[in-house]
Formats: C-alpha cells, structure tokens, sequence
C-alpha cells in the first residue's frame, strides 16, 4: 500500500518521521509531537498527517501480506476507524469487512450452512417417514383418506408433479381447529400415501430441537402414488361421475359426525373465550355435541352453542360464580336447551358460522366435492344427509 506523505511533513526527514510515528503509536501527547517536530497542524489533526506503521510480525488472514497499523487505537475508536488493516488487500482485521476475500469466505460458509442443514433435514424425513412409491387407485382410497388427500391438494396446490405447498399458506383453513386435521393427516401417512418433502421449506422445521420436529402446516408434501396428478383427478371424476366405492358409504357417517363435532367445539371455544371464558373440557364437549347432532344441524347446533354462552355470562353475573364454574354451566344449559326443544317438538333456529372460524377444506371438499351438497352439511341435520 502507498502511503501518500502529507506536504506538512516534507521538511522531515526519514529518520525523523519514523520517531514520530513511533512516538505517536506509542501514546505520546499530540500537542507535545505537534510542537517538538514543528507540524503545521492542530494536535487533534496529527492523527491523519502520521504514516501508518507496519506491523511486520502480523500477517493478513485474507491474503498473507503484513498488516499496517493506520491510527491509534483510542483515535481509530472515536473516529469509527479500523486501527489495523491489510497493507496490500482491503482486509479489515476488526469488524465487519467488506473486502473480495472476507464476501467470499461468507458466500462459501453460507452455502455450507445450506447445504448442511439440507443434509440434516433430509436425514431426519428418512429416519422418520418411508417415501417409497405406492401403486393406488381412487377406489383403494378409505374415505377419509379420499377426502383428506383432496383438501390437502386444494389447501396446499402442486408445488411440482409429485408435490403439494404447504397447507398453512392457504385463505381457507384445512380443517377447525382441534385435533381433526393432524389425525386426518396422520391416517395418510400411516397409509403410505403422503410423506413431508425433503425439500421443504426451511421453517417447516425446528431444527433447535433434539430431535428435530416438522411442522404438519408448513411442510410441502410428497405424494407417494406413482402418478400423484393422475390420482387426483381420478379421485375427483370418481366423486363427480363415478360409483363411490360401497367402503365409503360405509365410512361417511364416522366422518361427517366427527367434522360437525369438531366445527361445534371450534365454534364453542370461540364464543366461550371472546367471553373471558374457558375452553370446555375435551370429554364433556365431546359427548354434549354428540348428543345434539343425533338431532340438530350444525347451524342449530351453533344457535343452541351461542345461546349457552350468552346464559353463562348471565349465570356468573347473577351468581357470582368463577369463570370455570360458568364454563360447566354453559355444558349443562345447551344440554338443557336441547331436551326441552326435543320435549316440546320446538324447532331450534339456525346459527351462522363466525367470520374469524371460517368453513374449512374438509367441509367443502366433504360437502361440495363428495356429496354435492354445499352448506346443506351445516344445515340439514346428520340423519338427513345422503
Ligand atoms: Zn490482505
Ligand atoms: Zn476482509
């Protein structure tokens, strides 16, 4: 590197010049080296007219050339300067260095990271799920591995021939919240039909964790048919035309009873907890809306859901009661609205589905696609459906 010797410096000699920058970085006062070797310059200027100094025993990491030493290091900090550099590349010894060597070591080290992590991902898919190729037609299909493969297709759309986005991304949620969509999406994979891709998006996995964990709403999906674009739509001219195979009559009362449930406990908890109230207990929820949907739709179920809720707020006020109390009130007044309305053969009115829990995949797959029914699902009670 060329240092440039400042014109305020000329009338000294080598000899000279190298005792000041001597003296300077070895921490003498400025106002002393300004006036001893009669410099045209303030002493807080002397920091830019001294040559650098050359490290000779320090060698660049970047390309092996001796390091110089441009400041002092308490006047290199109050000026964000670098104190010690590269005497031939643009190196920086401390901070973050911008030069051709340093980019590419962090291109290089990133690229290893990628790759790295790819490699581990990868490790972990094959340990935990088998991706082997399965030969299946519609008809093979139980239906709610029909229906499930079907709303993971709309939620996620192909990402390739053989692969599905993740379900996450999607406007419309796969299926109510709760524990309907994991148990959906297990029973495909247990059966061989889908596994998460390899290559799937980086946060589909929480690679902190020992093992690591994927998660079901962010991974893309591997579809295992060996013609995975050819069975969809197979699977969808079989619902639109076709004979549904007698397995699936079989098999639709189990599963359109457990997405009504599920809507039912989503739509509880929301208005139970838009109260300051508390979920209701797994069990009791479970067995109460059971009981309703022998009987009522959907929609009336949510009419009898929505009152309950708004009776429990009444029921805390009057009594004083604790908010748990209230929630196994609300158990007890929709049972109680039920009977009374099946004693008196009253008609319960329709509710409607809340804005912030919209209809999911399932059901317009279930509904729209299989039965061809649309939201006569939410409607008509479960015995009337097809
Ligand atoms: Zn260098
Ligand atoms: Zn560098």
């Amino acid at each position: 590197m060329k240092f440039v010797i400042d014109p305020r410096l000329a009338h000294l000699g080598e000899a000279d010049l190298a005792v000041l920058a001597e003296r300077y970085f070895a921490g003498d006062r400025a106002g002393d080296l300004v006036q001893e070797f009669r410099l045209q310059c303030s002493p807080n200027q002397l920091y830019r007219l001294v040559p650098p100094r050359l490290l000779a025993d320090h060698r660049c990491e970047a390309c092996g050339a001796p390091l110089i030493q441009m400041r002092r290091v308490g006047v290199a900090l109050s000026h964000g300067m670098d104190a010690i550099r590269c005497s031939a590349c643009h190196h920086r010894v401390k901070g973050a260095c911008r030069c051709d060597a340093c980019q590419a070591k962090k291109r290089q080290q990133a690229h290893a990271e990628v790759t790295r992590e790819h490699k581990a991902r990868e490790a972990y898919c094959k340990g935990q799920w088998s991706y082997g190729e399965v030969q299946c037609n519609p008809e093979d299909l139980s239906v709610d591995n029909a229906v499930a493969l079907l709303a993971l297709v709309r939620c996620g759309g192909w990402v390739s021939d053989t692969v599905i986005g993740r379900i996450d991304a999607s406007g419309i949620p796969f299926a109510p919240e709760g524990l309907i969509g994991g148990h959906l999406v297990a029973a495909l994979i247990s059966s061989g039909l889908i596994a998460p891709a390899l290559d799937s998006p980086i946060d589909a996995f929480e690679t902190t964790r020992t093992p690591m964990q994927a998660f079901m709403d962010r991974v893309h999906w591997r579809i295992l048919a060996v013609s995975p674009m050819l069975l969809v739509q197979r699977l969808e001219e079989l619902c639109q035309f076709g004979e549904w195979p007698a397995a699936w009559y079989n098999g639709l009362p189990e599963l359109q009873l457990a997405l009504a449930v599920a809507e039912c406990r989503e739509f509880a908890d929301l208005c139970l907890t838009e109260r300051g109230l508390p979920a209701a207990g797994h069990l009791a929820a479970e067995a109460l809306f059971k009981n309703l949907l022998t009987d009522f739709s959907v929609s009336q179920c949510f009419r009898i859901i929505w009152s309950g809720a708004m009776a429990s707020i009444d029921f805390i006020a009057r009594t004083n009661s604790s908010r748990r109390h209230g929630t196994n009130y609300f158990i007890g007044a929709c049972q109680r609205w039920a009977d009374r309305a099946r004693a008196e053969g009253r008609t319960i009115k329709s509710g409607f589905r809340n804005g912030r829990r919209p209809r999911s995949q399932l059901s317009y797959v279930l509904y729209d696609v299989f039965l061809g029914v649309g939201e006569m699902g939410f409607s008509e009670p479960l015995r009337a459906s097809p």
